[in-house]
């Protein structure tokens, strides 16, 4: 019942996908890329715009547009960061410029992608990329409690695909553009731009009063930094290839392309390879740079006072950010949008991938979502001796399982390293005798069954896996008490349970060879033996010296400690895995009576520990 609540709970919280496209220093370094491909007259502009909005700011807001230290310690935040802030860390323009203003947490998610930043830039191979966004991951997650949760519940980060492979820049644009379309990068861009375009006119209009002109600078700046936050996204190649069908599917195909890339051709007609979030290149940057230039020159030039719009309805602008929150829309609003400066922008960007049918782009799955299962195994165990006491020469004893398995699964929510896999199985295994013999010393007896101290026998087999969050389990009691009360504190702690814990210890640890990861507590799989129509029986020394033939019973717990699974795959149709696991347990016999000599009662069974290696195959099916 427990488990249900908590799968409906986990089926709620984590339906949304967290695919925001670049992370916060690739925005960044678009952002001050393209400022410093402006020309110089029109650069003067802009930070003049910049140093108006800084009135009564200037303790938070850097002097210059950028600001290339990256202290250790940021006390300020500059204009190019207000586009990794946009949309990612704030839901719309006004959210974002109060984050950015007022809140203390900001400053320390600019620290933290400082940090990322040169980690990114120091990484020599993908494990090491893998280790950095997943440090930085833990930290923002800790520091801006929705980061995980914000995006999700639309592709606002995404384009529309393309219904036919003739359709023009002209019909593209409009299709994306239309009235209660579902919200997506292009939407996002043209609403925010337009509404930046319009107050920076009215901010160049000579009547406009001159105390109201600091106001207008800052929310035309605002509005037009959270539209360039969509503009990039425009340019990473998860965001173009399309996005549909289930979550497993989304995921699978968005983590591909960014980091696989694709080719693209832009409207105008330049071709480039594109990749994507994290795996920004320099002439990725440059790419989406060329882009993000024309953007700002348009609201400069609006600035200056050149738009050729200028009549008492396009002027009607509130003096603050926009208020359209892009996190819980889904649909554009009807509003007014500059068709055509949007237009010249939209040139410059990659064509999207066809939609659904065919000519459309390969998808993959990830380990996302309800799935079910079926799941083999092999192992080895390094036993401790046998039942009997005064067995204790140490065996091996190898295994194999089969299993059917129905679950859920959060790979790589935030990141590859999370690992959200929620799973029960049942099955059935299969152990062969001890290799410790009674008869040591003689060789003609070695690995006899008869003579085995452990006979080989079978077992109905149970596994349950669940991340946690401090103790094993605690989600489990959590969620259905927190889940309903204070969802948001649940989905925090379900969040830092999938990404490896409160002090991250499980989260995987990516090495050129594989990933590996801490999985104590993650893990307890039960085999019962002796269930079966005939009764295991093993030879037991009595104390007085002579042989019993002993039936009996026994519950074996088993836990695994630590994982490794090679280097992830992308498969088009299911998911299958392979990986080694290592487990320690016991084995407890229980229900022993003896049948030779019959109600023999002097011997005494106990319980065997073992270590244990697993070689594990799974083939998953996700819904
Ligand atoms: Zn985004």
């Amino acid at each position: 019942m427990k488990l249900r609540i908590l799968l409906i709970v986990c089926l709620g919280l984590f339906s949304w996908q967290h695919a925001i496209a670049w992370v916060y220093p690739e925005h960044r370094r678009i952002a001050i890329l393209a400022i410093q491909k402006l020309p110089e007259a029109q650069r003067i502009v802009l930070e003049h715009l910049w140093a108006e909005a800084r009135t009564g700011h200037e303790n938070r807001l850097t002097p210059s547009l950028f600001d290339l230290q990256n202290p250790l310690r940021p006390k300020q935040l500059d204009y190019a960061s207000w586009m990794g802030i946009a949309g990612d860390h704030s839901c719309s323009p006004d959210a974002m410029l109060k984050t950015v203003l007022y809140s203390d947490w900001i400053l320390r998610v600019a620290e933290i992608t400082f940090h990322l930043e040169a980690d990114l830039a120091k990484a020599k191979n993908a494990s090491q990329l893998i280790n950095a966004l997943r440090d930085s991951d833990i930290k923002l997650q800790r520091a801006d409690i929705d980061y995980a949760t914000r995006a999700g519940s639309n592709n606002v980060h995404f384009l529309l695909s393309r219904r036919t492979s003739s359709e023009r820049a002209e019909e593209f644009l409009a299709n994306s553009l239309r009235d209660s379309v579902d919200l997506n990068a292009i939407a996002a861009y043209a609403w925010f731009h337009t509404l930046a375009l319009r107050k920076a006119t009215l901010y160049a209009a000579r009547t406009t009063p001159a105390e109201q002109k600091a106001a207008l600078a800052l929310a035309a700046l605002a509005d037009e930094a959270f539209a360039i936050h969509f503009l990039q996204d425009m340019f990473s190649a998860g965001h173009i290839a399309g996005t549909w069908g289930n979550a497993s599917l989304r995921k699978g195909t968005h983590d591909y392309y960014n980091e696989r890339g694709l080719e693209v051709i832009t409207w105008e007609g330049t071709k480039r390879v594109a990749k994507g979030d994290a795996y920004m290149r320099d002439e990725d940057a440059d790419f989406a740079a060329e882009a993000v230039k024309l953007s700002l020159q348009q609201l400069i030039g609006a600035a200056e006072g050149n738009s050729t719009k200028s009549n008492t309805d396009w002027l009607n602008v509130k003096l603050r950010p926009d208020t359209l929150d892009v996190c819980k829309n889904t649909l554009l609003p009807n509003g007014k949008l500059d068709f055509d400066l949007v237009k010249d922008v939209l040139m410059k960007t990659p064509v999207p991938g066809l939609g659904s049918g065919l000519g459309e782009l390969p998808r993959f799955r990830s380990e996302l979502g309800l799935f079910l299962g079926v799941s083999t195994s092999v192992n080895v165990s390094s036993i401790r001796g046998g039942f009997a006491s005064g067995q204790e020469v140490p065996g091996s004893v190898a295994g194999i399982e089969a299993d059917v398995m129905i679950g859920y699964g959060l790979e790589g929510v935030l990141n590859q390293t999370g690992d959200g896999l929620v799973f029960f199985q049942a099955g059935w295994r299969q152990d062969s005798p001890s290799s410790t013999q009674f008869s040591t010393n003689d060789p003609n007896y070695q690995a006899n069954t008869i003579t085995s101290i452990i006979p080989g026998r079978s077992a109905y087999s149970v596994r349950l896996r669940l991340p946690f969050w401090l103790v094993p389990g605690d989600l489990l009691l959590a969620g259905p008490i927190l889940g309903f009360t204070h969802p948001k504190a649940f989905q925090k702690i379900a969040v830092e349970a999938v990404n490896g814990g409160v002090i991250g210890w499980q989260s995987r640890f990516a090495t050129p060879i594989g990933r590996f990861q801490f999985v104590l507590g993650r893990e307890v799989g039960i085999s019962i033996y002796g269930l079966g129509g005939t009764a295991d029986a093993l030879f037991v020394p009595t104390s007085s010296n002579t042989l019993a033939i002993v039936t009996y019973k026994s519950i074996k717990y088993d836990f695994p400690f630590l994982e490794y699974q090679p280097v992830r795959s992308f498969s088009q149709s299911q998911s299958s895995a392979l990986k080694l696991q290592f487990s320690f347990g016991v084995d407890a016999p229980f229900k022993t009576a003896a049948i030779t000599p019959v109600a023999q009662t002097d011997f005494e069974l106990k319980p065997i520990w073992y270590v244990s290696v697993r070689l594990i195959f799974n083939w998953r099916y996700y819904f």
